[in-house]
């Protein structure tokens, strides 16, 4: 996600509402628990409205699921220097794709073209946690957050939660199913 984050255009304006249009959120839900028991991951493609589409308040909407590689190996974070060892110590499960991400930079960067050519923007990405049963953000997702950015989780469960991500408490964004939700 950080890479993510450097690597597409990022918008600090943190959304109120996250609507997902149609099917994209049962396709999202398919897309990553059909990875398990290792983490699936896509990139979020869709439109941010900044005003007076709901209450006033900035709502991004979801048109497209980009499913995505997970190309997590070990030493992949190394680039982050000692910052990833933060948690080590409380990590009891060694680390696999089973219990890390790492999104395809080339995956990224072609849902941004595609995005650019369709008039519509990379709004964030999904990734699961096959074994939980609440689907929110894991200490790893806090530490390797470096930049604001919108992030959805699966749990194996099903639950499905979006989560504005920073270097301090992640904050939750109120999840939409369809324009019917809306009315
Ligand atoms: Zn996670």
């Amino acid at each position: 996600m950080q890479l993510c984050a450097e690597r597409i255009e990022i918008n600090n304006e943190m959304p109120e509402v996250l609507q997902f249009d149609h099917d994209c959120l049962i396709v999202l839900r398919e897309t990553l628990l059909a990875k398990t028991p290792e983490e699936g991951c896509a990139i979020l493609i869709g439109k941010k409205k900044t005003s007076g589409v709901f209450f006033e308040k900035p709502l991004w909407n979801v048109r497209i699921i980009w499913p995505c590689g997970n190309i997590w190996k070990p030493g992949i974070f190394d680039f982050l220097g000692g910052r990833q060892n933060i948690s080590n110590k409380k990590n009891t499960k060694k680390a696999s794709k089973e219990n890390r991400f790492f999104l395809d930079p080339k995956e990224q960067i072609n849902a941004q073209r595609w995005a650019r050519n369709h008039d519509l923007e990379v709004l964030g990405s999904a990734h699961s946690h096959p074994i939980a049963k609440d689907a929110v953000p894991s200490l790893k997702d806090i530490e390797l957050s470096f930049n604001e950015n919108l992030m959805v989780i699966v749990a194996g469960s099903g639950d499905v939660r979006a989560w504005w991500m920073s270097e301090s408490k992640p904050r939750e964004i109120r999840l939409l199913n369809s324009y019917l939700d809306n009315a």
